[in-house]
């Protein structure tokens, strides 16, 4: 899946620093990304059964644990069942020859599945787990009035730009991770009732182009006004999307959370925390079905 990004125009330069919210940021979190060490961070995910290779980006490092350790402790608190994915990756996705490389930043890889890095040179990969795009290649190439906006370093910065345009639902730092999560914890959601060869058969369909123009055209204007505009394009968005808005709403300067996220919400998995049908807004009805696989 695709995140974020997808708006900014190379041509209009956008200053950096223009949308000025920096969400979630403070200096002691800084500090904590700056002194992060990768390799300590991949062998403390590995024992939890998750594979990861951060490319020594420290931000990318940190960000990761803080949003595992987060999803951990809302099923430890709260009762809740959000799966995991199973691996992260930092990669170069120019290297990968994935399409629009320059432009995105994030994807869940739903199933196995070979990637090309060079002509005839496949590397495979597990499914469930999130790639995030190291930009290697995309900074070497950039002008350097826009080489900040491919630096991880950045974070805070250019989910402000995603929240302006709509590509986003919080300003919060955490977002861009939390989003792909949320593939995963969604994926997972509906692979609780269907067996995996169908939710592929099912996945490609969803991906079609004129199943994507008919979802966006049925459902484009409830999910771009309550959740945003990047929700109405896919039912894997809507919920990506909507997800983190209720994770970022739960917690507090210290990234510490002050309630459950998915209380009286669709996603809740504790039987006393649903949302009661006759409480379910439009959107709520929209996204439920979306969350059990029905699109
Ligand atoms: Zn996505």
């Amino acid at each position: 899946m695709r995140i974020n990004s997808q708006i900014f125009n190379k041509q209009n330069n956008i200053q950096h620093k223009q949308q000025n919210f920096e969400a979630g940021m403070t200096a002691k979190i800084l500090n904590q990304i700056e002194t992060a060490d990768t390799y300590k961070i991949s062998n403390n995910l590995a024992k939890k059964g998750i594979d990861s290779d951060f490319k020594e980006n420290k931000t990318l490092a940190w960000c990761c644990a803080t949003a595992v350790a987060l999803i951990e402790k809302i099923n430890e608190k709260f009762g809740e069942k959000m799966e995991l994915p199973e691996a992260i990756y930092v990669d170069d996705f120019t290297k990968m020859n994935i399409s629009s490389s320059e432009n995105t930043s994030g994807f869940c890889n739903f199933f196995p599945t070979p990637f090309l890095y060079k002509p005839e040179e496949f590397q495979f990969s597990k499914g469930n787990a999130v790639f995030f795009n190291s930009h290697e290649t995309d900074i070497k190439k950039a002008p350097d009035g826009i080489k900040w906006f491919y630096d991880w370093k950045n974070i805070s910065a250019i989910s402000d730009i995603d929240f302006a345009t709509g590509m986003s639902t919080t300003p919060h730092f955490l977002n861009v991770i939390l989003h792909e999560f949320a593939h995963a914890i969604h994926e997972n959601n509906i692979l609780k009732n269907i067996d995996v060869e169908k939710m592929q058969k099912k996945f490609v369909n969803a991906i079609s182009k004129i199943n994507l123009y008919n979802f966006n055209i049925k459902n484009g204007e409830i999910l771009e006004k309550d959740v945003c505009k990047y929700a109405a394009t896919s039912p894997f968005e809507a919920i990506a999307c909507d997800m983190p808005k209720k994770i970022i709403k739960s917690l507090d300067d210290e990234l510490e959370l002050t309630s459950n996220p998915f209380a009286k919400t669709i996603y809740s998995s504790n039987a006393s925390e649903k949302i009661p049908e006759d409480s379910k807004t439009e959107a709520d009805k929209l996204l439920s079905k979306i969350w059990d696989g029905e699109f």
